[in-house]
């Protein structure tokens, strides 16, 4: 079989993976199982081989704790493995002794396995922390003294930049080790995303259809963010700043989701960085030439943000009022800005006491405002096959379907508008259950692509019944 993708190596960035032909939207990549698996930072008792929650009853032999006795994943736990961290009392350590799992299941990998994963990058040269208390745990607690400080340190450096996390059903996140995978790079508009699907396995797939030699990438963090949270996430997070297009672009490919409005009377010019991949670049209005500085702009942001985390995400009326205020000084698709429109949309026709049949004309109207607003940013910043777009097609349907049909029948709309209005419906609908179409059972996303095509199937004969009415 011809896989899709192929491993280059280049300079300074090191391997990265290349689409080896054209690949479909929605096509799967690759799929691979875990090399190896353990638990993340945790705040509570998990399960040692899963990393499920724990009732704190049923326990290994080790003393640590188990889901139940025959957990599914019990393999992860080996013999070795118990036998050390037998020497950890856990009722009397922190969490953190979770963190030596991972790296200790590292060392532990066969000869071969152990040596590709080393070739891995750490970026220990530029990190400020050397894993001390891991280094000290496996050492000294876990008497590994085989293992030096140099090879543990790098270990934990490797997994700190180089694994998937994902949320577990009841509980916190694990991290896990898949070789190609991580060689992926990062894109702030990334053409694929990974799945966990069956267990053990990770599914990478295409979001829209990718050319051959174009480079498989992921989003790492940030996704809807702007210029400055984004790329200081990915420095800190990932040792590098990011140089993608979206990143060299001053209005982030049409986005406009780091711009501002120009604060000179009059104006209404929008003001963006200059050199956006300086991140102290001034920023300049683009009408009258109006400039201010990077840190000017940072301090907009903060006070906006902190104003946002002072509004209860369910307080509709508050948010609004923030909203009206701020969009004198940011930009529509300003990432503050959409946050707030989101909260709104995900209020109106869904909260307690707002739902559809409660709303004004007028508030439904704004609700699809803001919906086509937001995907306008979402089809640059997340296009193709996105749980993001999906949400915001559904939030779309919703108010526009209850809109027409209440214009309908109160004789605000002839049977000809209606038929058009709901076939614009068709379109949304049909369009989030292509967003949605890889969601495992269970997940939230799953369950709005269920109902989207249960109200499919009723729009569709809805448009037949009255087509059927109209003369032609
Ligand atoms: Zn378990
Ligand atoms: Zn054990
Ligand atoms: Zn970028
Ligand atoms: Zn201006």
């Amino acid at each position: 079989m011809c896989y899709p993708y192929i491993v280059e190596s280049r300079p300074i960035v090191g391997r990265i993976i290349i689409a080896a032909r054209d690949i479909e939207p929605g096509e799967v990549i690759f799929k691979e199982k875990e090399m190896v698996v353990g638990p993340c930072k945790t705040k509570c008792h998990i399960c040692v081989c899963c990393g499920r929650k724990v009732e704190e009853s049923v326990r290994c032999k080790c003393q640590w704790f188990l889901c139940q006795q025959d957990c599914p994943e019990f393999f992860r736990h080996s013999e070795d493995e118990c036998n050390i961290l037998s020497q950890t009392n856990l009722d009397e350590s922190g969490f953190d002794v979770y963190r030596g799992i991972m790296p200790l299941r590292v060392l532990y990998l066969p000869k071969h396995h152990l040596d590709y994963f080393l070739q891995f990058m750490d970026h220990g040269s530029e990190r400020e922390d050397k894993f001390e208390d891991i280094t000290n745990l496996i050492r000294n607690r876990w008497k590994q003294e085989k293992y030096c400080e140099e090879l543990i340190s790098r270990v934990e450096g490797i997994l700190d930049v180089n694994t998937v996390e994902h949320r577990v059903p009841v509980g916190e996140s694990i991290r896990g080790f898949l070789p190609i995978t991580s060689l992926a790079s990062h894109s702030c508009i990334s053409n694929s995303i990974k799945d966990k699907t069956d267990e053990g396995y990770v599914t990478t797939r295409s979001k829209m259809a990718i050319k051959k030699g174009e480079e498989i990438t992921f989003h790492y963090s940030g996704g809807l963010k702007g210029r400055f949270i984004r790329r200081k996430a990915l420095r800190s997070g990932w040792f590098f700043w990011c140089g993608c297009s979206r990143c060299e672009s001053p209005n982030e490919l049409g986005a406009e989701t780091s711009s501002l409005l120009c604060s000179s009377e009059d104006c209404n010019g929008i003001v963006r960085p200059v050199k956006p991949l300086n991140m102290d670049s001034v920023y300049r209005c683009d009408r009258c030439g109006m400039e201010e500085t990077s840190d000017c702009i940072q301090a907009k942001e903060d006070i906006l943000t902190a104003q946002l985390e002072n509004c209860y995400s369910n307080d509709s009326v508050k948010i609004e009022e923030l909203l009206v205020k701020s969009e004198t000084k940011f930009h529509p698709n300003h990432f503050l800005i959409l946050i707030m429109k989101w909260l709104l949309i995900t209020s109106w026709g869904r909260s307690k006491g707002l739902e559809n049949s409660s709303l004004s004309d007028e508030v439904l109207q704004k609700k699809i405002k803001y919906c086509r607003e937001y995907l306008a940013a979402l089809n640059i910043l997340d296009p193709g096959i996105s749980h993001n777009r999906g949400l915001t097609l559904w939030e779309l349907h919703s108010a526009h379907t209850f809109l027409i049909n209440r214009k309908f029948q109160t004789d605000r709309l002839s049977p000809v508008d209606f038929v058009a209005g709901l076939k614009e419906s068709e379109k949304m609908v049909s369009e989030a259950i292509y967003c949605l179409q890889f969601n495992q059972e269970g997940t939230s996303e799953y369950q709005v692509e269920e109902m989207a095509k249960k109200a499919l199937n009723n729009i569709t004969q809805t448009i037949q019944f009255f087509s059927s009415m109209i003369p032609k």
